[in-house]
């Protein structure tokens, strides 16, 4: 409560011996924290003062422990502050917005928001074509580290923003930094995206704003973050909120803690490194006939390569310019969500696929059948069966969760009834689905005795189920 700096203090978490690296007494590593108790409502009436607040908001939410290594939390004036714009934060102490990726590479102001004046002064001074831009419609090359959010994650980094500039004044005592009120004050200001399972963010800088349920971007942008450039859901944070609030000391200290946390920071994108996948992209604006008369032959994407410009033979030079074959009149006339995303459940979403696979020629139904079993439902039955057999049991009364059942067979704290975590219902879901697919498309043997296996190992689980029960089972004729 001086201001001062503090010390960071070790002790024995066995004897209390205070001492840093191995207690005298115990032989083990001595450690920053220790259980005391503490006056909560005093600290949080400390902080809420701190920052002027003349209220502490009614719901604030808070972690049930800390997992990082010496313990260390956040001020709690951030959490306060974050509890009253309403934004809520990942383990790494960030705000992020996750959104499916989407590639672009021409924008016509206009259709993003963006005006001409602001156009200007973000850098946007001539079309794709080298003339001067002075219409909103004209189309302009969109730059690589430039992106439009959807109108959703631009509420929500708006909301970001202002706990940004309370943070900054009311916290740390400066000048605000965003001053936005709406989503066109962000116009212009640098983010970090960052693709789960990895460690690097990549900056890039809001140009604009779709109504699809998007993150549009440049295929490099994508790219740079390791992913393949569509489909994928990745997040966006504000730059600021990245560097003021991540620290590595809110990290979890088991294996794989440090994941999905911007450890290094990619201000500028080389092209050159990025994944060459990215680079499998046409850069004109008419395919020769050539390659038309190709593909009746039916021949390999190899031997047409020569015949189409990528932007393979633009690397190393500076020009980034990619064409177009079909123009479209607004981005946002198109499906503006991925019936992924609107399909509730997984059996919803093999269902819709396989209908598409049946329908469309060029697609080989029991191909896509495989790819579905190994990939996702076979690979899920055995897992939820491993799941259920290593399960943890819950104490319906107090809601304990003990590491292993006890032998008493009631909760060893209250005494209260013990439940499973993990159902039949659950490992059994995707069942009938795989047995009808694997009957449907005359999936080869191989995937046939595979999930005889599973049935087998399911059968000796498992007692039968009574016969009306049977009959409820889903059939997939109801899904394919
Ligand atoms: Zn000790
Ligand atoms: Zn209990």
């Amino acid at each position: 409560s001086c201001g001062g700096l503090t010390v960071e203090r070790t002790s024995c978490p066995r004897c209390g011996l205070p001492g840093p690296g191995v207690c005298k007494n115990c032989n083990i590593d001595t450690v920053a924290y220790k259980n005391t108790p503490i006056d909560m409502k005093r600290f949080l009436e400390e902080a809420a003062k701190k920052i002027g607040l003349a209220k502490i908001p009614d719901a604030v939410k808070g972690a049930k422990g800390l997992l990082n290594e010496s313990k260390t939390p956040e001020p709690l004036e951030k959490g306060l502050l974050r509890a009253r714009t309403d934004v809520s934060i990942f383990k790494d102490g960030t705000i992020r917005f996750d959104s499916t990726n989407a590639i672009l590479t021409q924008f016509r102001p206009q259709e993003v928001g963006l005006s001409i004046e602001k156009a200007h002064s973000i850098g946007y001074e001539k079309d794709m074509d080298g003339k001067p831009l002075e219409s909103p419609t004209q189309l302009c090359s969109l730059e690589v580290q430039d992106l439009l959010i959807s109108e959703a994650g631009a509420q929500y980094l708006l909301k970001a923003s202002k706990f940004l500039d309370d943070l900054l004044s009311s916290y740390y005592g400066i000048d605000r930094f965003y001053d936005a009120s709406k989503k066109e004050d962000l116009i212009g200001q640098l983010v970090v995206g960052l693709s789960p399972h990895t460690s690097v963010g990549v900056v890039g800088r809001i140009v604009g704003f779709t109504k699809a349920s998007v993150c549009y971007a440049h295929p490099f942008w994508h790219a740079a973050k390791r992913r393949d450039c569509d489909g994928d859901e990745d997040s966006v944070s504000l730059l600021l909120d990245v560097l003021l609030n991540f620290s590595r000391e809110f990290m979890p200290s088991r294996i794989g803690g440090l994941m999905d946390a911007p450890l290094l920071l990619s201000p500028l994108l080389n092209p050159s490194e990025i994944a060459r996948q990215a680079l499998n992209i046409e850069t004109v604006a008419q395919l020769p006939i050539e390659f038309y008369d190709k593909t009746w032959q039916g021949a390999h994407p190899s031997e047409v390569e020569s015949l189409i410009p990528t932007m393979n033979k633009s690397l190393g030079s500076d020009h980034w310019t990619i064409r177009f074959t079909h123009p479209t009149e607004d981005l946002d006339r198109g499906r503006l969500i991925s019936s992924y995303k609107e399909l509730p459940t997984m059996l919803d979403k093999v269902k819709e696929q396989l209908q598409l696979a049946d329908q469309i020629v060029a697609v080989n139904a029991a191909d896509v059948a495989v790819k579905v079993l190994s990939t996702h439902i076979l690979r899920d039955l055995v897992g939820n069966l491993r799941t259920f057999t290593s399960q943890r049991v819950r104490c319906m009364k107090c809601g304990s969760k003990p590491r292993r059942v006890p032998l008493g067979g009631v909760c060893h704290r209250c005494g209260g009834k013990l439940v499973a975590t993990v159902f039949r219902s659950g490992v059994e879901k995707y069942l009938d689905v795989a047995t009808e697919m694997v009957e449907r498309y005359k999936i080869r043997p191989y995937y046939h005795q595979r999930l005889d296996l599973i049935k087998l190992e399911l059968a000796e689980t498992f007692r039968p189920l009574p016969e009306e029960k049977a009959q409820q089972k889903l059939l997939i004729s109801e899904f394919a």
